[in-house]
């Protein structure tokens, strides 16, 4: 398994390209994104790529994670409530410490789509690629995949006659908001966050 990690790298290239985003791969099929807007002459540069995870997850897959255990995270951060009050705004604490809602349509996030990193507003672990975030059209950015399989952690909630599982980074605990199963195809999933949970990493 892959993680979010950013790890620098040799890349070549062949002709000359204004790069704002580029995909390749390597012979073991893992998939690099690479960011930037500088124009990259033919040769080759160290450039800091970042590695996204392939795994598609399913349903099916987070509903074993609730159950059995989710995916061991990179690493950990714990800070306590006053410390957290302090470095948050009211709303992003209330949503991400206290398992707020924010109102929908609220945040501009909705409807940004250009190539970026969404990482958790609390520790900055990376959650989302923007290249998987999609207009559902509920008024909460939504995504198809988060960036890596043990980027977020998944919680069921059996109250109420259905299942909810509700979504948390795995590294800080922090809410950032719910999965359905009602995504677009091919792997079905809706991960519904909350904007203030989550910020763009420029
Ligand atoms: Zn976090």
């Amino acid at each position: 398994m892959l993680s979010g990690n950013e790890n620098p790298m040799m890349v070549s290239f062949k002709n000359d390209e204004l790069a704002d985003r580029i995909e390749t791969g390597n012979a073991s099929q893992n998939r690099f994104l690479i960011f930037g807007k500088a124009r990259r002459l033919e040769g080759t540069y160290p450039l800091l790529l970042h590695q996204i995870n392939t795994t598609m997850l399913t349903w099916k897959d987070l509903i074993a994670f609730s159950k059995n255990g989710n995916p061991i995270p990179d690493k950990r951060v714990m800070k306590t409530e006053p410390e957290w009050r302090a470095q948050l705004s009211p709303e992003e604490f209330r949503v991400t410490r206290q398992h707020g809602t924010e109102r929908a349509f609220s945040s501009d996030m909705c409807s940004l789509f250009k190539p970026g990193l969404y990482e958790c507003v609390c520790c900055g672990s990376l959650l989302f690629d923007g290249s998987r975030k999609f207009e559902s059209g509920t008024g909460w950015p939504s995504f198809t995949q988060p960036i890596a399989e043990n980027a977020i952690a998944y919680n069921a909630d059996y109250s109420f006659g259905m299942v909810r599982i509700e979504t948390v980074c795995n590294t800080c605990d922090a809410h950032l908001g719910h999965v359905f199963p009602d995504g677009p195809e091919p792997g079905g999933l809706r991960y519904c966050m909350n904007a203030v949970a989550l910020r763009i990493r420029n």
